[in-house]
């Protein structure tokens, strides 16, 4: 199989893995439909790191696959794929989502569930989306620290809320693997696994400056400022010769 190759309804498959070419507002669209017509999705964001960690754990390649939306959370798989001339509309970034999804909750008079981060945090995001989204109704939160014998009562503390969309902070691939785990058991509508996203809208990690992102090195920024994440990004050699080889023919995925 080579690096893309299409699929039905429009997802294709970049560097071996399963992802759909939407923009961001086809994506706000997707979870506004799906709450109007009472389907549950769920929404994660695939980058170059989560490709390679995928190759690598079966696992998680059965978790993007039996998601919803996947978006294009990166230059780096927009690049991919445009490399193998699939014409992406334009990155998605899970972080820039989360508010725009929170603004739609908001004007259709949808509340929201915040999981994950530390309490402090947790507890910050949700004050600032409030205000910054007036009309936004915070169903409930919880911290991302929840042991395994607590989790039927985090089931059961979210299902009770009411709330329509779930967000979910662990961290990937963390969260991929919750959000799998249960959704069936479920009641939000729409369920988008965030990463570091309320650590961002906290304040508590600053996001990369607008000529940072504008010249799509917020992934550098990131690394210089958070010199922990150095071993993560190792993955990217790994994912960029991974997208040469399979477009010269010389791995097959
Ligand atoms: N986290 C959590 N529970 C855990 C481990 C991590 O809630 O058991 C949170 C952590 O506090 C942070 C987020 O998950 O808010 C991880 O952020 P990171 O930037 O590593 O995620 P990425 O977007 O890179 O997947």
């Amino acid at each position: 199989m080579g690096v893309v190759n299409k699929m039905r309804n429009g997802r294709v498959i970049v560097a071996g893995s399963p992802i759909d070419n939407v923009g961001m507002d086809g994506a706000v669209r997707y979870a506004e439909t799906m709450i109007e017509e009472g389907q549950q999705c769920t929404i994660l964001a695939v980058n170059p790191e989560k490709v390679i960690a995928a190759r690598e754990t079966p696992e998680l390649h059965a978790c993007l696959n039996s998601a919803g939306l996947l978006i294009a959370d990166g230059i780096g798989m927009i690049l991919a794929a445009r490399l193998h001339g699939l014409n992406f509309k334009e990155r998605v970034p899970g972080s820039e989502l989360m508010p725009r999804l929170c603004e739609m909750a908001a004007e259709n008079g949808h509340s929201v569930f915040l999981y994950g981060a530390k309490e402090g945090v947790n507890k910050q995001a949700a004050e600032k989306l409030a205000q910054q989204y007036p009309g936004l109704v915070i169903a409930g939160r919880q911290d991302g620290y929840v042991a395994k014998e607590g989790m039927s009562a985090l089931v059961d503390k979210i299902n009770a809320s009411g709330a329509k969309l779930l967000f979910v902070a662990l961290g990937s691939p963390r969260q991929e693997y919750w959000i799998t785990e249960h959704k069936s058991e479920l009641s939000p509508l729409v369920i988008q696994g965030v990463g570091g996203t309320f650590d961002v809208i906290s304040g508590s990690v600053k996001r990369a400056p607008k000529l940072w992102r504008a010249i799509h090195l917020e992934w550098l920024y990131r690394l210089l400022s958070q010199p922990q994440r150095f071993l993560r990004q190792t993955r990217l050699p790994a994912f960029v010769w991974l997208v040469l080889c399979d477009r010269m023919g010389l791995v097959k995925i």
